[in-house]
Formats: C-alpha cells, sequence, structure tokens
C-alpha cells in the first residue's frame, strides 16, 4: 500500500462509507470529495463534508499514518489550516492544524478490501512484460477502447510542444511547421533529428524558388545535408556539387557534417540518401501541400499526394557514385502510411487544437482510422496478450499505452487498471 493507492480509493469511494464516523466519534457525511491536488499543498481541495451536524467547506489530506502529517510539517504550515479531513489508514497520534485546532481524522484502514490492495501491488511489482496481462481477457471491450481513445489523444498532444518550438521560429508559419514535420517523418525514427536539422537549415521560402527544377531541389537537399562536401563520385554528384556551390553561396547556406545521418543496419531502400532523394521529389512534385490536405477528406485521395518518385539517378544509386541494380525508386506505401501517421497528423491535429476547429482535429483521427494497423514487436506482443490492433489508430494508442503506462506502473491512472481493482 502506497499514498497514491490510499488517494485513489479515496477518490473512487473504494471502501466501505457505511456509518463513517471520526476517531472521535462524530459522524461524517462525505458530500464531495474533493479535486485531486497535483500541486504542492493538501490533496484533495474544495471537499465538502458534514461532520455531524455541521457543513465544512475545504480540503482532505491523505496519509497512511496519522504521524505523517507532522513529519511533513502540516502543523506548522498556514496552508493546511484550512483542512476538514485527515484520512488515513491508521491514527496513530492525534494531529493539530497550525492555529491548535485538532484536526478531524477518519481512519479507513479496516474498511478497504484487501483484495483490492493485493492487486495493485500485483501490478506494481510483477515484472511482466505488460503487468495486467493476467486480467486482460477479462477486460470488456469498452474499456479498452476508451482508455486508447484517452492514450491517442494523449499522444498526439505530446507532439504539441515541438510544434509550439517550430511555430516561434517561423512566426506562426503554418506551411514551414507543416515541412519541418514531413522532414522529421522522411527520417523514419533513425534520421529523424537529422531530417529536423536539415529543414531549419533550409528555409521553405529558398526551396520555394527553385520548386519547378527538381535537380536545384537536390542540391539543395544533398548540399545541405552535407553529401555534397567530399571529392566528387560521378557526374551526378558533380554536378550536384556546382550547382550546390552556386546556391549556398546566393543565399548564405552551410553545409553540416553528412555523418549525422545514419545507415547502420538498414535496408539500402531506406538509406538516408534514398529518402532525401524522395523528400526532394516531394518538394518538387507537391503543391500546397498543407492546403491541399486541408481541402481533402478522402484518405486515398491524401495518399495519393505522396505517391512520388526520386530522381532517374537514385533507380540505379542508393549511394553517390555507387552504380547499383535498377531498382523502384518511388516512396512505398507503408512509407507513405509512417509519414502520414508521424508527419501528418499530428500537424494536423495539433493545428485544429490551436486555431480551435474541432473538424480539423476529428479529421486527423478519421485518417488514422482508415490506416491499417503498424506492424512492431510491441504491437506483436499486445497481439499475443490478446489485444489487437487493427488500424494505426489502435497501434499508435497501444504504443502510447505502453511507453507512458504500462512501462511506469501508471495502472490507478488506466482505466483497465481501474476496472481490475474494482472486479
Ligand atoms: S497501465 Fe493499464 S494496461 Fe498497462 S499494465 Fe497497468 S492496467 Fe494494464
Amino acid at each position: 500500500m502506497n499514498e497514491d493507492l490510499l488517494q485513489y480509493i479515496w477518490l473512487s469511494g473504494m471502501f466501505d462509507i457505511h456509518n463513517l464516523k471520526t476517531t472521535d466519534g462524530k459522524i461524517v457525511e462525505i458530500l464531495k470529495r474533493g479535486k485531486l491536488n497535483k500541486h504542492a499543498g493538501p490533496d484533495f481541495l474544495e471537499a465538502q463534508l458534514k461532520i455531524d451536524d455541521t457543513l465544512w467547506i475545504g480540503n482532505v489530506e491523505i496519509h497512511l499514518y496519522a504521524s505523517l502529517w507532522n513529519s511533513h510539517q502540516h502543523q506548522e504550515d498556514e496552508a493546511y489550516n484550512n483542512t476538514i479531513l485527515h484520512v488515513v489508514l491508521n491514527e496513530d497520534v492525534t494531529c493539530f492544524r497550525k492555529d491548535g485546532s485538532p484536526l478531524p481524522c477518519l481512519e479507513i484502514g479496516k474498511r478497504i478490501n484487501h483484495q483490492i490492495i493485493s492487486k495493485y501491488e500485483f501490478l506494481r511489482q510483477n515484472s511482466l512484460w505488460v503487468p495486467c496481462a493476467e486480467f486482460l481477457n477479462k477486460i470488456d471491450h469498452f474499456t479498452v477502447t476508451q482508455m486508447l481513445d484517452r492514450m491517442m489523444i494523449q499522444r498526439l498532444e505530446h507532439k504539441t510542444d515541438l510544434v509550439k518550438e517550430w511555430l516561434k521560429k517561423v512566426k506562426n508559419d503554418w506551411h514551414s511547421v507543416f515541412y519541418y514535420a514531413l522532414a522529421r517523418s522522411f527520417g523514419f525514427g533513425t534520421n529523424s533529428e537529422a531530417f529536423e536539422q536539415l529543414a531549419l537549415q533550409l528555409p521553405l521560402s529558398i526551396l520555394a524558388k527553385y520548386k519547378s527544377n527538381l535537380m536545384q531541389i537536390e542540391a539543395l537537399v544533398f548540399g545541405v545535408s552535407g553529401f555534397l562536401n567530399q571529392e566528387h563520385l560521378d557526374d551526378y554528384h558533380l554536378t550536384l556539387q556546382k550547382e550546390w556551390h552556386f546556391l549556398s553561396q546566393k543565399h548564405g547556406l552551410k553545409s553540416p557534417d553528412m555523418k549525422t545521418f545514419k545507415f547502420m543496419r538498414m535496408r539500402p531502400g531506406n538509406f538516408p540518401t534514398i529518402r532525401l532523394a524522395q523528400f526532394a521529389a516531394l518538394i518538387h512534385q507537391s503543391n500546397h501541400l498543407l492546403s491541399q490536405l486541408l481541402d481533402e477528406d478522402d484518405v486515398h485521395q491524401i495518399i495519393s499526394f505522396f505517391k512520388i518518385e526520386a530522381s532517374e539517378y537514385w533507380q540505379t544509386h542508393y549511394l553517390f557514385g555507387k552504380l547499383s541494380k535498377k531498382h523502384a525508386s518511388n516512396l512505398s506505401i507503408s512509407a507513405i502510411q509512417n509519414i502520414m501517421i508521424n508527419g501528418v497528423v499530428p500537424v494536423l491535429f495539433v493545428y485544429g487544437q490551436m486555431i480551435g476547429n474541432d473538424s480539423i482535429c476529428q479529421k486527423a483521427l478519421n485518417i488514422l482510422h482508415q490506416l491499417p494497423s503498424e506492424s512492431n514487436q510491441v504491437i506483436a506482443q499486445w497481439s499475443n496478450y490478446g489485444v489487437h490492433s487493427r488500424t494505426a489508430f489502435d497501434s499508435q494508442a497501444l504504443l502510447e499505452l505502453k511507453k507512458n503506462h504500462c512501462d511506469l506502473r501508471n495502472c490507478l491512472n488506466c482505466k483497465i487498471g481501474n476496472k481490475i481493482l474494482i472486479n
């Protein structure tokens, strides 16, 4: 048992609430349990109680043992003068407020069903991949769905800070923010940081000037990424180097060390050189992509915006100067889906939130509902435990649930965990 659980028990009323009495024999009637306070000060604010016939409005403090009131120095703290009830497992001492008045105490240790405590300890302490694995098949579909809905919103809201940071940089230019988000998503995780840096150093306004010329776009993209710094490796490399030399001087652009891009353990089709060439092709082929996305509801149509092919050179190369067998240079459907999940949807959602347009947020969620589930180890494990992911919405929500709830043993804040404790 810890204080988090005791707070949860107080808030959810999971204790015997009949004939409640303070430890000095006064009748307690709970009208409002109060709002959980996550900041400094008493645990629950604005509670309402009747003690005997007197109505009290104020705060409730929770401790495992009453003596913790003194250990935490609350008897010296005016912020606790408005505490109307001390809820404890055990009253081992009588407590007083700073103004000297005695603090009414409610002992609930004997009123708690011990199964709740043992289930909670089990969830908190076992080392299973999902601590609640053995209960999952008893949880109704509605509860799981409700939790996944919550996780999906939480996952998208986590992206808000990054979008806000970008917005500040570009003075609220959403087209540039979308460009940053797309660039990040072309890094497919391993190279996301490097792609973001590329976009931050190569303004969209410069790319827009050369949009109609794919070779110039490639020179800018590969130049800012550092791939044109070394000795020329073939004729095409040399062409891009010359163009980069001209454009970088004209626009005052610099090229960092290309070592920021990682190639390790990657299939050649995923090499950052290929992704950069595809990114360049997307910039070349698309027109006001964000506006198009905002106007389009059909997910298949949205997918078609990303059906691009890198320039001819990349059909026979994975790296500069190394000839390979002819291969496709287009973005695969799974790569497009990945870009939509990690680049398009978060920006649409945050954009909708920030301009107060719910239908845009809903549209972002609908895209996820229409895309197939991602397949990775985490999703496969959930499936082993009977939680199947059918859409990208499910898979994104399950990734969030695992990372930010299950792994942190945050079961008290989980609807599935709540159901397990109640039943
Ligand atoms: S957070 Fe929820 S889903 Fe995860 S282990 Fe706890 S109860 Fe289960």
